[in-house]
């Protein structure tokens, strides 16, 4: 079973709902550590690219890869969303495309975690950012490693991306110990431990999302039933939405 751009609409999707949903708690972090806008700037950002994929659905514009869903998000993010996180997240899921489009949109196991990979390596030298810095790739790269670590273990995508968002979770509340060495938050230096990184909670909440498509998709096809399962299984263990703690 592979990954298609109705699995990719719908993380698109369910992305701009959490953002909504969790938008007052990522205005909070991002209130002690930085300027508290990353809220706002990511429901706007998201509920933009939702909005983009719905006026371009009927039109010859109209996305049919996932390459095409992940360029239409990129663009929609860069434009709306403010400070860092649009360039980053834009230049990530651009990244992310141009892999999908390598593996001919034909995106299985492996394929996922080359794609998730390809975004973490691109927020990473967009924001000349590495793990421990306290920002979103403290989230993105441990959620590719472990992309690849359940590809390499036979697992289905759902599970791929499930793992990932375990991974992705971990990831997030890691940063609440670290300093942060870029971005806004830099300049509180010492302050900004014991806060957890806005940025990184957002990307969390954006993988978490990933792998609740993927088992949406796999639940839809009666021969996926048995992975469909399985990826409910690996994210039951993560508590819902609002709490990432
Ligand atoms: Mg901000």
């Amino acid at each position: 079973m592979e990954l298609d751009s109705t699995w990719a609409q719908d993380w698109v999707r369910r992305s701009a709902q959490a953002m909504t949903q969790q938008r007052n708690e990522l205005i909070d972090l991002d209130r002690a550590i930085g300027d508290g806008d990353h809220g706002e700037n990511l429901d706007r950002g998201f509920a933009a690219a939702v909005a983009q994929l719905d006026a371009v659905a009927e039109t010859d514009d109209a996305p049919h890869t996932v390459a095409d869903v992940l360029r239409i998000t990129a663009a929609a993010l860069m434009r709306h969303v403010g400070g860092a996180a649009g360039p980053l997240l834009g230049t990530g899921l651009l990244r992310a495309a141009r892999e999908a489009e390598a593996q001919n949109d034909v995106i299985d196991s492996h394929g996922i975690a080359r794609i998730l990979d390809a975004a973490a390596q691109g927020i990473s030298a967009r924001g000349r950012a590495v793990v421990g810095d306290k920002t979103m790739v403290d989230v993105w790269v441990p959620a590719a490693q472990a992309a690849h670590r359940a590809a390499d273990e036979g697992g289905c995508p759902g599970q791929v991306l499930a793992a990932a968002a375990q991974a992705a979770r971990s990831g997030a509340k890691d940063t609440e110990a670290m300093v942060a060495k870029r971005g806004r938050a830099s300049f509180l230096g010492e302050d900004s431990r014991d806060h957890r990184d806005p940025g990184a909670q957002s990307s969390a909440l954006m993988l978490l999302c990933a792998a609740q498509a993927a088992a949406a998709m796999h639940a839809a096809q009666d021969h996926e039933a048995p992975c469909a399962a399985l990826t409910h299984e690996a994210l039951s263990s993560l508590p819902d939405l609002g709490d990432l703690s």
